[in-house]
């Protein structure tokens, strides 16, 4: 579904991501670990048009994305993204902050959106808060809601950097939980994550980066198992 050829992006003469290749295939879930600084949150960026690259193709479908004339609207609105931080409207409901890219991005009507809000809301566990503000909810809870509003908008792939990185440790689970729903519903995601257990059991594949390539890629069992990477290795060491 979702495919990148050589794609390399540099800040001055810092390179940090580098002739990268991968694809993720349609309801696959391809997750990216690495070292800090290796450049996983950047090629994400790219993907989603947020950081265009100095060179190569990125691919959604038929459409290729990084073309001269590409519909960047219309390409971002195929990809949903979900960071660390949900960057939810405060002043508005849980509902709205959902519906919100409905009704101003895709021209729908209110009352549809509302319907859609609501079923996407009942899916991550959050049908009851529709009604309040953000600020009343848990971390956890608030990025469910972003989580709901990304889908929303029924992407074809979703794109997650760190979505639990910011969340006390015991609201991490649900929205994990959340994450392999989707993951096992065939949904195609890139998940860029450094919880080791949600890899290994949600992944299709793994991909390390490091300094700014791809270094390997495989199954969660070859990367976990038999890595072969020195890089990869330690890495592993270090955090497992
Ligand atoms: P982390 O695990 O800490 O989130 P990461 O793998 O996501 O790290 P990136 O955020 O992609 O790494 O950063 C890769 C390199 O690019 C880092 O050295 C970073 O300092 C640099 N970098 C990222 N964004 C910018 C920017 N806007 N301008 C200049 N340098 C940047
Ligand atoms: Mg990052």
């Amino acid at each position: 579904a979702l495919q990148v050829k050589g794609l390399s992006k540099s800040y001055g003469s810092n390179t940090v991501v580098c002739e990268v290749t991968l694809d993720v295939q349609r309801g696959e879930t391809l997750c990216l670990i690495g070292p800090s600084g290796s450049g996983k949150s950047t090629l994400l960026k790219c993907l989603n048009l947020l950081e265009t690259p100095d060179c190569g193709e990125i691919w959604l479908g038929e459409t290729c994305l990084t073309a001269p004339h590409a519909d960047v609207d219309a390409a971002r609105s195929r990809i949903g993204m979900v960071f660390q931080h949900f960057n939810l409207f405060p002043h508005m409901s849980v509902e709205r902050n959902v519906t919100l890219g409905l009704t101003s991005v895709k021209g729908m009507g209110r009352e549809q959106a509302r319907e859609i809000a609501r079923l996407r809301l009942k899916e991550v566990g959050l049908g009851a808060f529709a009604d309040q503000r953000p600020g009343r909810l848990s971390g956890g809870q608030q990025q469910r809601v972003a989580i709901a509003r990304a889908l929303a908008m029924e992407p074809e792939v979703m794109l997650f950097d760190e979505a639990t990185s910011a969340l006390d440790p015991e609201l991490v689970k649900d929205v994990l939980a959340v994450m392999r729903d989707l993951a096992s519903g065939g949904m195609t995601m890139a998940v860029v994550t450094h919880e080791m257990g949600f890899a290994r059991e949600a992944a299709d594949r793994v991909a390390f980066m490091c300094d700014g390539r791809l270094a390997e890629i495989g199954t969660p069992d070859r990367i976990f198992e038999s890595a072969e990477h020195p890089r990869l290795r330690q890495f592993l060491s270090q955090i497992l």
